[in-house]
């Protein structure tokens, strides 16, 4: 039996190889491929294509591997070889845990940056930070089409972060280096979170010398 990431390839799936890809706005796409190995590049192919529609965190090797075992996992159990994770080391003082979605990383933030008792910085430097993350790719949109699961983010931010508001709100998400929700990370003297990306150089948290 052949196996990689998690996933049986000497069998073919059920239906034939195929993904079926959840787009933006509850629409779903199916993906198709001959073998295991071109399933894996059409689907990314596709996801670098519709980037507006997949979330640019999703277009990358590993957060397909991922999907693609979870997909397998969930339905086709033959095809399904276990661990939900797949661990590995990214570049130096970096490490990537395998992928998460955007909105669970964004929880998981919250949840532990409630258990702080934070500080905050002042308004004039909130909106230097917030004007630097609006314009950085790695702000990236949490959202799923989970209405419920998109309020309870949005109420449990609100909750942490209360008044504070910079005029750049509405183009702040969450940072996909550091996993934080921008809208409140922005404000913090300590953020709580660690790069699992290489941070790009225009990064307030390296020009204020890592917060
Ligand atoms: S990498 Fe830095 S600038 Fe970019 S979104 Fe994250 S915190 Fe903001």
């Amino acid at each position: 039996m052949s196996v990689q990431w998690g996933m049986v390839t000497s069998v073919v799936m059920p239906g034939g190889w195929h993904y079926v890809q959840n787009l933006s706005g509850g629409l779903t796409h199916k993906i198709i491929g001959f073998s295991f190995e071109q399933l894996l590049d059409n689907i990314l192919e596709f996801r670098r294509r519709h980037i507006e529609l997949c979330g640019s965190e999703s277009a990358s090797i590993e957060a397909v591997r991922s999907d693609l075992r979870t997909y397998l996992c969930t339905h086709f159990r033959q095809n399904c070889a276990g661990s939900h994770s797949v661990p590995h080391v990214g570049g130096i003082g970096i490490v990537n845990q395998g992928y998460h979605r955007p909105i669970d990383r964004a929880g998981n933030w919250l949840a532990e940056v409630s258990k702080h008792k934070n500080e905050f910085v002042d308004i004039g430097l909130a909106g230097q930070r917030a004007q630097i993350c609006a314009q950085c790719p790695s702000n990236i949109r949490w959202e799923t089409p989970c209405a419920p699961c998109n309020e309870n983010i949005q109420v449990r931010l609100q909750n942490f972060k209360g008044n504070l508001r910079t005029p750049y709100d509405s183009h702040l998400f969450m940072c996909r280096v550091f996993g934080h929700v921008n809208q409140a990370s922005i404000w913090m003297i300590d953020t709580q979170s660690t790069p699992i990306h290489e941070v790009p150089a225009h990064c307030w948290k390296i020009s204020e010398h890592g917060n």
